[in-house]
């Protein structure tokens, strides 16, 4: 990349490290912003900081918010004795997206993978048994429904069971090794509603 010097050659390669950006995309990028006026540039890269340095984990749920605690789990009007679980903060939006949805979340970050390595202790399982010592009605398993997705669910429900919570899944319309941010929301919303006890 060094036709284009230094500089512009750094900004395409961090750009193209970026998931889903090719090389290609990076350089209309690139040349994008450096052809912006100089404050709209500013304002990009004060976002990008800003964003880094103040957004965290909400200390309930642990979602990405810049508060204390996000704006779900604050709010009254939600439903804080239902309790959807889900791997990810992309498959949470997808669910907020619905509109269905009345109750809070909690966010595991992964799911139980063997094959990866990533056992119970490395989501934030321990950090939801700890939730369900406030009163719950009920914990609605989201995750995918991939062979993690079922190994996570059957750990969790398992997890649950002797608490006496009500612990249920989400139904299978999502297909099989489908994640839940590529779903429709129809679909979703027939998944939640035809959720069955495990
Ligand atoms: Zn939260």
């Amino acid at each position: 990349m060094d036709y284009y010097g230094k500089k512009i050659g750094s900004l395409i390669e961090e750009l193209s490290a970026l998931p889903g950006i090719g090389i290609k995309t990076a350089q209309r990028l690139a040349f994008y912003i450096v052809n912006m006026p100089k404050e709209r540039a500013e304002a990009l890269a004060f976002a990008i900081t800003d964003a880094k340095n103040n957004v965290h984990y909400c200390k309930e749920c642990f979602t990405l918010t810049d508060r204390e605690l996000c704006p779900i789990c604050s709010s009254e009007k939600r439903n804080h004795r239902q309790i959807m679980v889900v791997e990810n903060v992309r498959d949470l939006a997808a669910y907020e997206k619905t509109g269905e949805y009345n109750g809070v979340y909690h966010v595991l970050h992964g799911a139980i993978s063997p094959m990866l390595g990533i056992g119970p202790e490395d989501i934030k399982l321990k950090e939801l048994m700890k939730r369900l010592q406030s009163d719950t009605d009920e914990v609605i398993i989201a995750t995918n429904s991939g062979l993690e997705g079922e190994t996570t669910a059957m750990y969790i429900s398992r997890l649950i069971k002797p608490t006496g919570i009500k612990v249920t899944r989400i139904a299978s319309g999502i297909p099989v090794g489908g994640d839940l941010e590529n779903t429709d929301e129809v679909t979703l919303k027939r998944a939640l509603d035809a959720r069955t006890e495990i």
